[in-house]
């Protein structure tokens, strides 16, 4: 391979994912404008020309947003690679740590340097969407103070778990001969099944309260859905999303024992108990359809393509030159090799996602189906349209970009399949 070759194959895709990112808003935000002032016929009973409108303003900014942060993070990516970022944070890293703390720290304070400074840089970003978007058109419930708070906690959690895990790869890497991409990758997978066990139970909780679901009739309402399904649930929990935001949502999480149910608290103050139900059994039809054993183990064997990838190239030295970086001569190049990897490798993948999209929504209308069957579909319908509105998602949708982008089918598809299905 020839460091030249991989420059230009990784410059073109770089710039045809923008490409196509911009082409992709630019339909969205055309589509959505146009049809900014009348609500489609299959909603005109349900939503007001006044909430449609808002939906469109709101969709519009965030494509806006979407437009700058697609910039900035292009910039940034070639900044770390071809203009020499990586390069010179990583002489620099090198020099200063590598004779005190050995091979192993040395890479491990790049890494860290590396995530500290791409933090730094999403920062704002982020905040322009807490404060700015969100805040403008509503939903947002967070002061600065909760804000920078969660960024903090976050991070620490991040380091938290990244640092065991970042050594035991790069130990791996240097340590386990030729084979080492098989023994990583099998770590990493212990890994993210732990983490989906330890999760629900010690982190989420860092972020949200949980408090056990008190509501008797709807524990009984769903606990019959539960048992009618063949399902075992370790308890109802509401959580209180409303501290930081007016968007609804539920979720059905965890392996194993540690499996519960939450609700957002949100979502119980918008829908009627039948709704609820109805949006559970959703949840509960992805589970009785496997997509989630079916996804998780999608994500692994992708990401056992991905390190066997990474085995090869992270032996060759044209994979660094080729991105703008010089390897060292007395040091493992692994952590490099991994960050290389990392930003690499989101351009390419970006081509492969309506492939992704097209499987997920395919699971919503089989969770819908499912939901249906199980509970009452008109409820189903009523709680999706109401979800909508309330989250000010757009009803009128770019087809194409729907392709690309959409994990779940847009509302009036979904509506019109559980109309099919005679509810
Ligand atoms: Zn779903």
């Amino acid at each position: 391979m020839q460091s030249g070759t991989l420059t230009l194959f990784f410059a073109s895709f770089v710039l045809a994912s923008l490409l196509t990112r911009l082409w992709l808003d630019h339909r969205q935000a055309r589509h959505v404008a146009r049809h900014r002032d009348a609500v489609p016929a299959a909603f005109a009973q349900d939503v007001t020309a006044h909430s449609h409108r808002r939906a469109a303003d709101y969709t519009l900014d965030k494509l806006r947003f979407g437009l700058v942060s697609n910039l900035v993070g292009t910039v940034v990516l070639m900044g770390w690679t071809l203009l020499g970022g990586l390069h010179h944070l990583n002489e620099w890293i090198r020099e200063a740590t590598l004779a005190q703390v050995g091979p192993l720290g040395y890479q491990l304070a790049l890494l860290g340097a590396f995530g500290l400074i791409s933090a730094l840089v999403d920062l704002p970003l982020e905040a322009w969407s807490t404060f700015r978007i969100e805040q403008r058109h509503g939903f947002n419930r967070m002061s600065w103070r909760l804000w920078l708070g969660d960024q903090l906690k976050q991070s620490f959690v991040g380091v938290l778990i990244g640092a065991p895990i970042a050594a035991l790869i790069l130990w791996l890497m240097g340590a386990a001969g030729q084979a080492w991409w098989l023994w990583a990758w099998g770590a990493w997978v212990a890994f993210s099944l732990l983490l989906m066990i330890v999760f629900p139970i010690f982190i989420a909780p860092l972020f949200n309260k949980f408090e056990p679901l008190k509501d008797d009739t709807l524990i009984q309402r769903i606990q019959a859905l539960m048992q009618r399904c063949g399902f075992r649930s370790n308890g109802f929990f509401v959580m209180d999303g409303s501290r930081r935001s007016a968007h609804a949502n539920a979720y059905f999480t965890g392996l194993g024992a540690s499996k519960r149910v939450v609700f957002f608290d949100t979502l119980l103050a918008k829908l009627t108990h039948g709704e609820v139900e109805a949006v559970l059994a959703h949840e509960l039809g992805h589970f009785k359809h496997n997509h989630v054993l079916k996804r998780m183990i999608m994500m692994f064997a992708m990401s056992l393509g991905g390190f066997a990838l990474l085995g090869w190239l992270s032996g060759q030295m044209a994979f660094y030159l080729g991105l703008g970086v010089g390897p060292n001569m007395l040091a493992p190049n692994d952590a490099l090799a991994l960050l290389l990897m990392m930003m690499a490798l989101p351009p390419v993948m970006f081509f492969v996602s309506p492939i992704m999209a097209a499987f997920s929504r395919r699971d919503e209308y089989q969770a819908d189906a499912y939901a249906c069957a199980q509970s009452s579909g008109r409820d189903l319908a009523n709680a999706l349209i109401k979800l909508y509105k309330d989250n000010s998602s757009t009803l009128t949708p770019d087809p194409v970009y729907v392709r690309f982008h959409y994990s779940h089918p847009p509302a009036s598809e979904r509506l019109a399949a559980m109309q099919a299905l005679g509810t």
